[in-house]
């Protein structure tokens, strides 16, 4: 059989394989929540051995060529002509046959086997179709393979109708449509070689790695030559850590690094075909950034802010050009995290934005067009959601049931573990210098946590107490103190507020958010809402996301619970559309 793309799961007993060069091997269908289901777990460990199996089953791994071939999966691969090379390699066979039902499954030690299994687990927390997974495939072990097959045909079967495989398939597909753009089709992408950087803090490091991991050139630019070197240390000890960790050897380590030049000269963004801001989030820096782009960028260069909620509009209008002007907001860490939100301007040119989802592409992220809003999809959503919770803090729930309720659900971490991390003072002075309706409702405890000095893991303390030696986040009494404090102060009485209250109001939330923002056009489509918050939030991907939560419910459970919702929000809660969100074609 020749190859191109291949799953093996609907592999028959073909004796010979004959792949060509780009041929990708694998069995992706444990990450849409299902198992192979025409005998891949069955056949597979008869080839590579049962742990290797369960780390390619459970995992979804693609295999290249070369590595496929090393492993046995396929048996040779074709330098030249695909076709003729298959029809060479089966005339060789002479006819005979080499099924693989008929082979022995390679015998393990039961503690490799143990290993391959709790790292699977562990993975792919315990879903049901990695169990499912690791059970098929173990089995080879001591049933008969016809036996293996028909016990894999009935989890396949009851596994497909599962409501998990459903949402996996919903946010397969929400994933899939969100590369679609039809306001902007026709428009053909920039060329782009040079990437330059500017500013090597925290995301412009990160997202110099990502376009050197991609083959750009990328130019670090910095006002501050400290800064440089710290950015620079940075990126090199990323590579090291690599090297380190057997994930890249040393000469690629070092033909990524070589594509690296670094200055403090802004003369040199002249050669840059994509210049990408990433300095601190202030308004007049980053368009005094823009007017020195604007002065030396070459014509037709794409400029871009990582703004993560400033106007794009008012940054674009220090320039001469916001026709060439973009968002191209990465998330932190940007090298490892998936979402890109491209951001499209007043003035954006077409070609621009696609240059920008082109890039996104090329950097393996899931790129998602956005309009120019507030804290654009993303951190718009989280934040109403991180309001909510709050909320419920201020009701009565401690931070950790919040966390816990919600890490429960699937969220990679819960709102409280996540506003530590990445520190309260941010949020902090983003609300001492906006205005707000002093009718709304307003929750003070963020506010006094940072008063009191706690802003988060970087002192030690905030949400949670981080005490010296690295250890995880420690309930603190003084927190519980302080929030008692701020109840009283408001005069509530706190109440008890049960784990399916917290994640229902959690999730309302967002889905109220989401209508807003669909109403506003901020959002191309209710599904990309799913695709943001999973790739770059840490929603569960197995619960499809909160557009397809919402579709569940239902309309008129999700208008009563919206009303619900509003009454417990108080004054200031904006009700959005739901249906508006529900009849959305996609
Ligand atoms: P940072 O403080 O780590 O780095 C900012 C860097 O910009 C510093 O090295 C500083 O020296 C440099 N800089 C400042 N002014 C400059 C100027 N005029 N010219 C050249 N360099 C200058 O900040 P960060 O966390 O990397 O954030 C950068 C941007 O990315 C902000 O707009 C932020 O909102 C956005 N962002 C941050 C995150 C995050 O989680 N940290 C996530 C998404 C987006």
């Amino acid at each position: 059989m020749a190859l191109r793309w291949a799953a093996a799961s609907s592999w028959r007993s073909v004796a010979t394989r004959v792949a060509a060069p780009g041929t990708v091997v694998g069995l992706p269908e444990v990450t849409l929540g299902i198992i192979p289901g025409a005998g891949g777990t069955q056949r597979l460990p008869r080839i590579v051995g049962i742990p290797r199996a369960i780390r390619m089953i459970c995992s979804g791994e693609r295999v290249p060529a070369a590595a496929a071939l090393e492993a046995g999966l396929v048996d040779q691969i074709a330098s030249s002509d695909l076709r003729a090379t298959a029809v060479a390699h089966a005339r060789q066979l002479r006819g005979e046959k080499r099924l693989m039902r008929e082979r022995d499954v390679p015998s393990t030690q039961s503690a490799e086997v143990g290993e391959a299994t709790t790292a699977a687990l562990k993975a792919g927390k315990r879903r049901p179709a990695v169990l499912a997974a690791i059970d098929a495939i173990t089995a080879t072990a001591h049933v008969g393979f016809d036996d293996g097959l028909a016990d894999e045909r009935a989890v396949f079967q009851r596994l497909r109708v599962s409501r998990e495989a459903f949402a996996l398939r919903h946010q397969f597909f929400a994933e899939r449509d969100s590369a679609k753009h039809p306001s902007l089709d026709g428009a053909v992408p920039r060329a782009v070689e040079l990437v330059a950087v500017i500013g090597a803090g925290t995301m412009g490091s990160g997202i110099a790695i990502s376009a050197l991991d991609a083959g750009y050139r990328v130019l670090l630019l910095e006002q501050d030559a400290a800064a440089l070197e710290r950015g620079a240390a940075r990126i090199h000890a990323h590579y090291a850590g690599r090297v380190q960790m057997g994930k890249l050897n040393a000469s690629g380590a070092a033909v990524l690094e070589a594509r690296l030049q670094t200055s403090l000269d802004w003369a040199e963004l002249a050669s840059a075909d994509l210049v990408i801001e990433a300095v601190f989030e202030d308004l007049g820096v980053k368009q005094q950034v823009f007017r020195r782009i604007d002065a030396v960028a070459r014509p037709g260069a794409v400029l871009a802010s990582n703004t993560s909620y400033l106007d794009l509009d008012a940054i674009a209008a220090a320039t001469s050009r916001p026709q060439d002007v973009i968002g191209l907001h990465f998330f932190s860490p940007a090298h490892v995290m998936k979402l890109m939100e491209v951001v499209r301007g007043q003035a954006s040119a077409p070609d621009a934005l696609v240059t920008g989802l082109a890039l996104g592409k090329r950097l393996k992220k899931r790129p998602v067009l956005t309009g120019n809003a507030f804290g654009f999809i993303g951190n718009r959503l989280y934040a109403a959601y991180r309001r909510q919770c709050e909320f419920m803090v201020e009701e009565g729930a401690w931070p950790e049931q919040v966390d816990a309720a919600l890490q429960a659900f699937g969220f990679a971490m819960g709102p409280f573990a996540v506003a530590d991390l990445s520190g309260l003072d941010i949020a902090w002075r983003m609300r001492q210098a906006a205005t707000r309706d002093p009718r709304a409702r307003y929750v003070h405890i963020p506010d006094r946590l940072c008063e009191a000095g706690r802003l988060g893991r970087k002192t030690g303390a905030g949400y949670y107490r981080y005490p010296e030696g690295g250890k995880g986040p420690q309930v603190d009494e003084a927190v519980h103190q302080l929030i008692a404090q701020a109840r009283a102060d408001k005069g509530l009485q706190p109440r008890e507020l049960g784990d399916d209250e917290i994640v229902r109001r959690a999730l309302l939330a967002i889905v109220n958010e989401a209508a807003l923002l669909l109403a506003e056009g901020v959002a191309e489509r209710a599904t990309d809402v799913d695709v943001v918050l999973v790739n770059g939030y840490g929603f569960p991907r197995w619960e499809g996301g909160p557009v397809f939560w919402a579709h569940e419910r239902g309309v008129d459970a999700l208008q009563d619970d919206l009303r619900w919702l509003a009454g417990l929000s108080g004054p200031g809660f904006v009700a959005g559309d739901l249906r508006h969100l529900l009849t959305t074609e996609n």
